[in-house]
């Protein structure tokens, strides 16, 4: 493609902003700019900061021509970072990155730091943009995106000064988005947000997340696998509790936003749950659906962490049978009162956050060996790769159709994933 009909987007962050990605490159083709690379940044470490600035130097070297723009969380939150390097030409704001007008204003921004920034303050969203777009490019799955922005002020978190406060998409719209995906046939739809638990309460008669999931499952018989994105352990409602203990087609695997496993840590991160909440809710979830496997987000290293502290988030891994661990060191944002604290050495932060992910990686290693000996239908991913249920990563021993849902019988497992004996014929193509 020569560099003047470019028009390229590149993603750092979460499934929102690959969701968002989509409705960008939508955009850009209904602005009819060309030679234009959008990069749709991170916010929530330094570190992903870091590696967006790394990219657009690079973008520059590749191609000298085309226009540079900033958009995502980070442009949101320090534009003037982006705006101080020569090789960008305009940061935009979250607000306006999927509108099509934002682009084709972009020729008459000017040259001057001050001049390449349209950022709009986050927090006046009311709104959000929802766009019905076809699918992700290259993903056996789509992210149909319910809700963005947050209305909680966790000590440690740049998000909302990125994304605003709390917004849903309406229920008919997100039945509508998810109709088009599986009409287009997609088989597993991945329902995001920012945080996805306070669904609807801003909409006419607050609906919560569990009556959204009974809404799609309802209106789509045909499709095979809903599955959720992070959710905060403490705001799953009684619907929601419901259909993931009895729906199959309720992916059983749930990913918590948990932090930490410390009480005095979690109250010093503004987190809305003490470490007995998840503990007890793991135990609930698992007595109603056994086959059931949790994911967990957990800070290394937050300010004022001591070691008995940081202990009770390594116990928390097996009080509540974490299998999936993500682990983030902490990073001071610039803005948040988490960043005023207290911090503690790079050192420490980086041997707890090693410590975590050793203890992570074991329990992934137990949970993938209890699999051995099943029989799973899987989501195929790539000719050879696919994905359980309850979110294992899955060898086949023969090529399949991305898409595709397939019986597979576990025949081992390694520290990292299943491997598998794929049946002939494919559930669902
Ligand atoms: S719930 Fe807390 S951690 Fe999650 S996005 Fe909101 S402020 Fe950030």
């Amino acid at each position: 493609m020569t560099d003047n009909a470019r028009r390229d987007v590149l993603t750092f962050g979460c499934r929102l902003n690959a969701y968002e990605s989509e409705q960008i490159r939508a955009a850009l083709a209904e602005s009819g700019e060309d030679n234009i690379v959008v990069v749709n940044t991170c916010a929530v470490t330094g570190e992903a900061v870091r590696q967006a600035r790394q990219q657009i130097r690079r973008t520059r070297r590749e191609h000298p021509g085309a226009r540079i723009i900033v958009t995502g969380c980070a442009a949101q939150t320090e534009p003037e970072t982006f705006a101080a390097m020569p090789e960008v030409d305009a940061v935009i704001g979250n607000a306006d990155k999927a509108k099509a007008a934002a682009y084709a204003a972009v020729p008459d921004f000017g040259a001057s730091a001050a001049e390449k920034v349209r950022v709009n303050d986050i927090m006046e969203l009311r709104e959000t943009a929802h766009h019905m777009i076809d699918g992700l490019k290259d993903r056996a799955r789509a992210f149909v995106q319910v809700q963005n922005g947050c209305d909680h002020r966790c000590t440690f978190c740049i998000i909302p000064y990125g994304r605003g406060n709390s917004r849903s998409v309406p229920m008919g719209a997100v039945v509508d988005q998810v109709r088009r995906l599986v009409g287009g046939g997609i088989n597993e739809i991945v329902l995001t947000g920012v945080d996805i638990t306070s669904y609807g309460t801003d909409l006419p008669g607050a609906p919560r997340l569990g009556d959204l999931c009974a809404r799609i499952l309802k209106a789509m018989p045909e499709l095979m696998r809903l599955r959720l994105s992070s959710l905060d352990a403490v705001e799953i409602d009684p619907a929601l509790f419901e259909l993931v203990t009895g729906e199959a087609r309720l992916m059983p695997h749930l990913h918590l936003s948990l932090q930490a496993g410390d009480n005095m840590i979690l109250k010093r991160m503004k987190r809305r749950h003490a470490r007995e909440d998840a503990i007890r809710l793991c135990a609930d979830l698992r007595a109603r659906r056994t086959d059931i496997a949790f994911g967990a987000d957990i800070i290394a290293g937050f300010p004022t962490e001591t070691d008995e502290m940081f202990a009770r988030s390594l116990e928390l891994v097996d009080e509540c049978g974490l299998s999936f661990l993500h682990v983030f060191p902490f990073s001071p944002r610039k803005g948040t009162p988490a960043a005023r604290m207290p911090q503690l050495s790079g050192t420490v932060i980086r041997a707890r956050a090693a410590a975590l992910r050793d203890k992570g990686e074991d329990a992934l290693a137990r949970h993938l060996a209890r699999q051995v000996g099943r029989t799973l239908s899987v989501l195929v991913e790539e000719p050879l790769r696919a994905r359980a249920p309850d979110f294992c990563e899955v060898i086949l021993d023969k090529p399949a159709t991305p898409g595709a849902i397939i019986e597979t019988s576990i025949t081992a497992a390694t520290r990292t994933t299943l491997q598998a004996q794929a049946a002939s014929g494919a559930l669902a193509a």
